[in-house]
């Protein structure tokens, strides 16, 4: 089971279209969108598919594997944080944070997992950490 690290991030914005994917991430489970219609996965969560606007959507359990597409070290605040997209190895990208890592090693492509960050109000929140070796 993924590990519970403590942050100062500010509680999700929980509406009608992702409290699915937050309640999820509350039992440190990653959630993306499954469309029944033409399969494809995607994310942000949302009630109709993005490819074929189909209504017929599931929420599929992700690996919580992914790797970096782009990211950017945000140093001109105090506490210093990474804010990447990350490619998950179901398909869909996903805006987040690369936590536990050293800024300096990271690098595009690197295979990092999901880890659950508590907000201040103490919902859970995906993040991700390099995965040591790669
Ligand atoms: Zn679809």
């Amino acid at each position: 089971m993924a590990e519970t690290i403590q942050t100062d991030v500010p509680p999700p914005n929980v509406d009608l279209d992702n409290e699915q994917f937050w309640a999820a991430a509350n039992r440190r489970q990653l959630r993306i969108g499954q469309c029944t219609k033409c399969q494809k996965a995607f994310f942000y969560p949302r009630h109709f598919c993005p490819f074929c606007l189909s209504a017929d959507v599931d929420w599929a359990l992700a690996s919580g594997k992914a790797q970096i597409y782009s990211y950017t070290v945000m140093r001109r605040v105090d506490n210093p944080y990474v804010l990447a997209y990350v490619q998950l190895d179901e398909g869909p990208a996903m805006m987040t944070n690369i936590v536990e890592c050293d800024f300096e090693s990271l690098r595009v492509g690197q295979i990092v997992e999901a880890v659950y960050a508590t907000s201040k109000n103490g919902s859970l929140v995906p993040m991700f950490r390099p995965i040591d070796g790669h």
